[in-house]
């Protein structure tokens, strides 16, 4: 199953929206890939936000009305779902565009002459018409939407990271100018308050919005949670520690307010 759209209550407007988790690649497009077994392995370890799915899951459970999530089931090295699909992607440049070309250690992740058009259009596609179609569901049901896009980051910048040079707090709040009111921010802040800090868009700026609202429909908010792996985690690629609780009761509590 490449994703999953997990129900929530139906006038719950919030979707938890979970693209980074997995580390699962088909044996077909993983014979596409360079590296040898172990290398991705060690791949995997540093860009998978390993446990994400785990907090939204216990965040939905514990929360007062269950929002909906939306969980990518594959490694974000198959597709990367958050990515633009062409030119206005600045992540191309560093070969980490939808389909990445080149690790996060600026090795070749796949062959120079490689076609993403068949993974654009087996998984990159259908993910975008899945994470808008609940979009739309939400606002059918409730007249709103908030996207609430669940990640974590490493404690040290990977070579890759095009403003990795920022600073790196325990909780990023990734915003969009249309998107991401003040109220929502705020409500954001205070959630997290007590996980040892916050910073907005930094060191990743930005929040996933589907592009038929995007820019358009304010009734869409959206903001992104990166969350410092060492915070909940042994990096990389480290089993869950007891941080992940107080990380979850928090996220609880965004979507408590958001509800
Ligand atoms: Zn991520």
């Amino acid at each position: 199953m490449p994703f999953e759209l997990l129900p929530g209550t139906p006038d719950s407007p919030v979707l938890l929206h979970v693209p980074h988790a997995a580390r699962t690649i088909p044996e077909p497009v993983r014979r596409g890939i360079l590296l040898d077994d172990a290398a991705l392995e060690d791949e995997l370890d540093q860009l998978t936000d390993a446990h994400t799915d785990i907090l939204a899951e216990r965040a939905a459970a514990a929360a007062r009305v269950t929002p909906w999530r939306l969980v990518n089931r594959l490694s974000r090295l198959v597709v990367d779902p958050e990515r633009f699909p062409d030119e206005r992607e600045e992540m191309r440049a560093v070969g980490m565009g939808a389909v990445y070309t080149h690790t996060s250690h600026r090795a070749r992740l796949r062959p120079p002459d490689a076609d993403p058009r068949p993974l654009l259009d087996a998984y990159f596609t259908p993910y975008a018409q899945a994470v808008t179609d609940a979009v739309d569901a939400r606002l059918a049901a409730t007249g709103r939407a908030v996207l609430i896009d669940v990640h974590s980051y490493p404690s040290k910048a990977l070579p890759y990271e095009l403003h990795g040079a920022g600073a790196r707090p325990p909780v990023c709040l990734g915003t969009d100018a249309f998107h991401t009111s003040d109220e929502l921010l705020a409500h954001a802040r205070r959630a997290f308050a007590e996980c040892g800090g916050t910073a907005v868009n930094s060191p990743f700026a930005g929040t996933y919005v589907p592009l038929r609202h995007y820019g358009r429909d304010a009734r869409v908010s959206a903001l992104m949670i990166e969350i410092r792996r060492d915070g909940y985690m042994a990096e990389p690629g480290g089993a869950p520690g007891p941080g992940i609780e107080p990380l979850a009761e928090a996220l609880t509590r965004l979507v408590d307010a958001l509800s």
